[in-house]
């Protein structure tokens, strides 16, 4: 299929291309390198381009004669998300009303869309299934679940077909070292620990060790990029006209920050220094999913399920590239 990946410059993006080039796909890259990296993509081929451009978008998909979209383009800070709404809802919510309205315009009818745990609000259980309730507690989350309620209407309206993919924590970087995460500024635990023993930071803070879960720090499902990618494959062959399909995308056991730290010491051997400081706004305390669906349906099998394993594959391509592409 051609397949228009848009912010495929991106952490995810770089890693899926790669995937979906294996699995005999042809992609294109939409991206406006505002946090991307053209380096990334090595010569899969780049459109340089906002979400908000309708024209570029159009002209995007007629000249490559695009057949489904995967819509990877937004910003992804769920604390700033709290601090600049306005931002959030532009790029995240309108951008993905632009998109639909391109596609529409250039007959495109597919479209597997990324999504986040963080439509889940604070779970009323774990593991979390797609059919829980959704109620975000930060504009990240509200901002993805508008544009999951637009694809069911154009769905409706218009007999497109989409799956919705909320991924859990993503983490890891590619076995061969060469590309991974690479985020200016650094917010997601992983890589900002890591930092610690690249000699990059004297220490990691903890956000709030008063949450109600066993060691008192939040506990997500972090899940590899490779995994993650490789889900996205299957999706695009799931799209279905007419319908939304929603799956979960994690590997279902929770590690609290305060693990995440011990694993990364026994991977990189350092000692890594943390302190504790207040909660980070927006944050729920427990995120866990149940992807049984994902397996059931789309007969996704994750790879490296393995903590150590992902944090061994960040640490390969962190301690190479200290600082990430430049
Ligand atoms: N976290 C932390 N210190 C940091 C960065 C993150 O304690 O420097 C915590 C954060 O509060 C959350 C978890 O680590 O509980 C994962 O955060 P991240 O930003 O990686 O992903 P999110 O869950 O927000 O998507």
């Amino acid at each position: 299929m051609n397949v228009l990946v848009t912010g495929g410059a991106g952490y995810i993006g770089s890693h899926l291309i790669g995937v979906l080039a294996s699995a005999g796909h042809n992609c294109t890259v939409y991206d406006n390198l505002a946090t991307g990296h053209a380096e990334a993509i090595g010569d899969t081929k780049l459109v340089t381009g906002d979400i908000s451009d309708t024209a570029a978008l159009t002209a995007a998909m007629r000249e490559n004669d695009i057949e489904a979209v995967i819509h990877l383009a937004a910003f992804i800070e769920a604390g700033e998300s709290v601090e600049k709404p306005e931002k959030y809802f532009r790029n995240n919510t309108l951008g993905g009303l632009t998109l639909l309205e391109a596609m529409r315009a250039s007959g495109v009818s597919k479209m597997v869309f990324s999504s986040t745990a963080a439509v889940y609000g604070r779970p009323g259980q774990i593991p979390i299934r797609e059919t829980d309730r959704t109620e975000p507690i930060n504009p990240y989350g509200s901002g993805k679940l508008c544009v999951e309620f637009m694809l069911r209407a154009f769905a409706e309206a218009y007999g497109m077909g989409f799956v919705a993919l909320r991924y859990f924590n993503v983490a890891g970087a590619h076995p061969d070292g060469l590309i991974g995460e690479a985020h200016i500024p650094e917010t997601h635990l992983i890589p900002l620990v890591l930092e610690v023993p690249l000699g990059k930071r004297e220490s990691v803070k903890i956000f709030g060790d008063d949450y109600d879960t066993p060691d008192g720090t939040c506990i997500r499902d972090y899940i590899h990029v490779m995994d993650l990618s490789a889900a996205h494959v299957l999706a695009i062959e799931a799209v279905e006209a007419g319908g939304v399909k929603v799956f979960n995308l994690g590997n279902g056991e929770g590690f609290s920050v305060r693990q995440v730290i011990e694993t990364c010491r026994a991977v990189t051997g350092h000692p890594i220094r943390a302190e504790v400081v207040d909660r980070r706004p927006g944050d729920p305390p427990s995120l866990v999913a149940s992807s049984q669906n994902a397996r059931d349906e789309l007969g996704w099998r994750c790879e490296y399920p393995d903590l150590n394993t992902i944090v061994a594959h960040a640490w390969g391509w962190h301690k190479t590239h200290p600082n990430g592409y430049c």
